[in-house]
């Protein structure tokens, strides 16, 4: 069994889910008293979300690539980045790792297209949602048809990320908001809806949505045991 590398703390909220699935996982496939052979860098958040919102990325880059060395010399044998938001620097951090990448736009591109689906919304930080490292790879990578929420909704799905979800408040009045939102999109012809922030499936279930919705940190975290079960 390859070891996973979990780059983490972006936030502790989700990537307890991710060690959580990643162990489910290999116990489910291997049975009985297997578990994922693992290891885990958590980052201080606070200060990582500091420096987003002060559009800091050259700082950000030098921290998560301090933290994916450390992973990289404990001995992984793969990085898995258990955020959407900080894949934005993965081409710097394929340049300066030997080891791989597990990316999580193209995993979950990847289901997406298994259920031929070709118009999806995406939700996560505004990072995630206007900037190109995701949703270009969305489109050019894997020919899929993205659309966000308007401004002002895009402002919503966001705070309630910063300001609730990351620190482990789940609200109904949200959960309302963010179902108003994949309603919407829907109208605009959306057919799945992805949960491109590793929070979200917190506050929103498949029963939550009228369309299929895309777990990211579920797809992440089964493609991780995949991977780590592979020869
Ligand atoms: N976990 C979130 C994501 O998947 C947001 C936190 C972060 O900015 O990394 O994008």
């Amino acid at each position: 069994m390859k070891t996973i590398g979990l780059l983490g703390g972006m936030s502790w909220e989700s990537s307890a889910v991710y060690y959580q699935l990643i162990n489910e996982g290999v116990k489910a496939r291997l049975v009985k008293t297997h578990s994922a052979q693992s290891m885990m860098y958590s980052v201080e958040f606070d200060e990582i979300a500091k420096l987003q919102h002060a559009g800091n990325w050259k700082q950000l880059t030098q921290i998560m690539l301090d933290a994916a060395k450390k992973i990289e010399n404990g001995g992984a044998d793969f990085l898995v980045i258990c955020t959407n938001t900080m894949h934005k620097m993965v081409p710097e951090m394929e340049a300066r790792l030997s080891i791989p990448i597990l990316h999580i736009a193209d995993a979950t591109a990847e289901k997406i297209l298994e259920k031929g689906i070709k118009k999806i919304a995406l939700l996560g930080t505004n990072f995630t949602m206007t900037q190109d490292f995701y949703r270009g790879r969305l489109e050019e990578m894997h020919h899929l048809e993205v659309i966000i929420p308007n401004e002002a909704d895009r402002e919503i799905v966001h705070n309630i990320i910063y300001q609730e979800l990351i620190l482990g408040t789940i609200l109904d009045d949200s959960r309302k908001k963010y179902q108003e939102i994949i309603h919407k999109l829907q109208q605009q012809g959306a057919e799945g809806v992805i949960l491109g922030c590793t929070e979200i499936p917190l506050l929103i279930q498949q029963k939550d949505s009228p369309i299929p919705i895309f777990d990211t940190t579920k797809i992440h975290a089964e493609k991780a045991v995949d991977f780590a079960l592979s020869i």
